[in-house]
């Protein structure tokens, strides 16, 4: 089902697309899937980098790696430990999660971004997370879940392009954190 976007702050309308399964009730129950979304590879935009430096303090070198993937949209992605993103705990919570920091990506749980389609009004098509046992427990998914989602969509989008036009210019991606980390 889409949704139409509506201009916001960033002067950017997206709309975002669900594709597969609708998702009605969810509660993230990562303790039963060992936070199955936390073990894939998941980008980062400068955006999320300079909060998470802001919200712990840590240097980007102790988070931040370059995608193992061919021609990533986002070249910036979370470091990995033991199969896991850095800051999954031992109980599989997310390290993050309290401190107002985590990953646009991350926030659009319990959807997986699947691609962006380009565009003077980009699509951003997310797919609900394959097996995850939290479909049907939970809260009923508002309408205002979904806006939210959409908010992230819409900054993602805009963070995208500022990577890209980085790229265009030939500008490497260490580069482009040691830039935008000067600021
Ligand atoms: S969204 Fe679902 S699959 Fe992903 S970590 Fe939460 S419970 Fe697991
Ligand atoms: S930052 Fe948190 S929510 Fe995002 S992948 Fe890492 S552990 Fe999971």
């Amino acid at each position: 089902m889409p949704w139409l976007a509506e201009d916001d702050a960033l002067g950017l309308s997206i709309m975002v697309m669900v594709a597969g399964e609708p998702v009605e009730r969810w509660r993230c129950n990562y303790q039963v899937c060992q936070a199955a979304c936390c073990r894939i590879e998941r980008g980062l935009t400068l955006l999320d980098i300079k909060e998470i430096v802001k919200a712990t303090r840590k240097a980007p070198q102790e988070f931040v790696t370059l995608s193992t993937v061919e021609g990533p949209s986002l070249p910036l992605v979370l470091k990995r430990r033991g199969g896991g993103c850095i800051f999954l705990e031992q109980d599989h919570g997310c390290a993050l999660h309290n401190t107002g920091a985590k990953p646009l990506l991350c926030r659009m749980y319990p959807f997986l971004l699947s691609r962006i389609i380009p565009a003077d009004e980009p699509m951003m098509v997310i797919t609900p997370a394959a097996d995850c046992p939290g479909y049907g427990t939970g809260p009923v998914l508002e309408k205002s879940f979904m806006n939210e989602i959409r908010r992230y969509g819409r900054l993602y989008v805009n963070e995208l392009r500022r990577i890209l036009r980085y790229r265009n210019q030939g500008v490497e991606p260490k580069e482009i954190l040691r830039r935008e980390l000067q600021t």
